[in-house]
């Protein structure tokens, strides 16, 4: 290329000759191998053993949607489950604001501060993993992400209810055998998915706010009902008054319901997950409540009737999927819906035709 700032009589800047541009993708760089599946046996040992890559390769399997994972999993599930169940399992949820995040972080580093495990899972079906999921994630929970003894694993992926909380309720067996010996589960409290918490949960937490207006609202009654324990969380600053009279507020609805399954007296306190006041209060409530329903029998009964619930889950979950996902069941149901619709057909021939099918075959 010709370059007049070359010429001898220009003043200005010259412009050396350019050098020829590296390629812009590695030559050196192969595809690395993906790692070949573990064996059973391999995974097993590995969550035995507390190792984290094998425990996360097991919860991606238990996870996933193709059904040779799915075997895979229950295989490895079937082989955790004599290890499991020895821990603290602890239900936590409030709506999106109530500092659920900030509040495990230090609820979790107050757990650990004399050693142990702690996994924090998350129950939250309006979630993908593609855009985001809202609850358990990393970067949320800045101080426990990073410490040794954390495991933080944010909700499975969208998809039926009972199909993402049968995944974390699996998720917690496997912690529980790799040595976790507290287990969070965290959801949104504005839906369901309470219900399914509790299933699978021996304490169930409730964050509230103060300063909310109408102290009771957006949170329903079911829910309350179900907490062993409610807080009252941001107690801090010019907030410190009215969380107190949100704790009078809440300590005299919670007067009104009936007593509990447990015998326990669900009890209100006020706390600060920001500035971290009044945590070890919230901790000493739950270590006596874990006191109390162990040395009544409640525990026991209630990890009992959960394994029972659970069992008719899966078997529900199941036969949904099954029937739902047949393409033949699939297209006879789209045919006898639009007669349904048109008024050619009565709702109930139809669904007893489409039954009555599935279960002859
Ligand atoms: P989540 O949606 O329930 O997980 O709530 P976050 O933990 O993300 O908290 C929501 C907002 O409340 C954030 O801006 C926090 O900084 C703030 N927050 C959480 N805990 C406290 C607290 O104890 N006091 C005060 N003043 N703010 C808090």
């Amino acid at each position: 290329m010709e370059h007049p700032e070359n010429d001898s009589k220009y003043l200005g800047l010259t412009v050396n000759e350019g050098v020829a541009q590296p390629p812009v993708t590695n030559p050196y760089f192969t595809r690395r191998k993906r790692k070949p599946m573990p064996t059973v046996s391999e995974l097993v040992e590995g969550i035995r053993r507390g190792d984290v890559t094998m425990l996360s390769r097991a919860v991606t399997l238990v996870e996933s949607l193709a059904p040779d994972h799915q075997q895979l999993a229950q295989e490895v599930i079937e082989k955790c489950l004599p290890y499991s169940g020895n821990s603290r399992r602890i239900g936590i949820t409030g709506v999106p604001g109530a500092g659920k995040s900030t509040s495990i972080d230090v609820f979790g580093l107050h757990v650990l501060r004399d050693g142990g495990k702690l996994a924090v899972l998350a129950i939250d079906p309006s979630s993908e993993r593609t855009r985001g999921s809202i609850l358990g994630d990393k970067t949320r929970m800045e101080k426990l992400s990073t410490h040794p003894g954390a495991f933080i694993r944010p909700s499975p992926s969208a998809g039926s209810l009972g199909g993402v909380a049968r995944k974390t309720r699996e998720t917690i067996v496997l912690c529980e055998a790799a040595g976790y010996n507290n287990i969070f589960v965290e959801t949104v409290g504005v839906g369901q998915s309470e219900t399914a918490v509790h299933s699978m949960v021996d304490f169930f937490l409730l964050i509230q706010l103060a300063g909310t207006g109408d102290e009771l609202q957006g949170i329903k009654r079911g829910i309350m009902e179900m907490a062993d324990g409610i807080v009252i969380n941001k107690a801090d600053g010019d907030n410190i008054d009215r969380a107190r009279l949100a704790q009078a507020q809440f300590k005299s609805a919670l007067r009104l319901f009936p007593p509990t399954a447990s015998g326990w007296s669900p009890e209100v306190l006020t706390y600060s997950g920001y500035f971290e006041l009044g945590i070890p209060e919230v901790w000493d409530m739950i270590d006596r409540y874990f006191d109390y329903v162990t040395a009544n029998g409640y525990f026991e009964r209630r990890r009992r009737e959960q394994a029972r619930y659970w069992m008719y889950e899966t078997i529900d979950e199941q036969l949904r999927s099954r029937f739902y996902n047949d393409p033949e069941i699939a297209a006879m149901l789209a045919q006898r819906e639009a007669a349904v619709l048109d008024n050619r057909l009565s709702s109930f021939i139809a669904a007893r035709d489409v039954l009555q099918h599935y279960f002859s075959r």
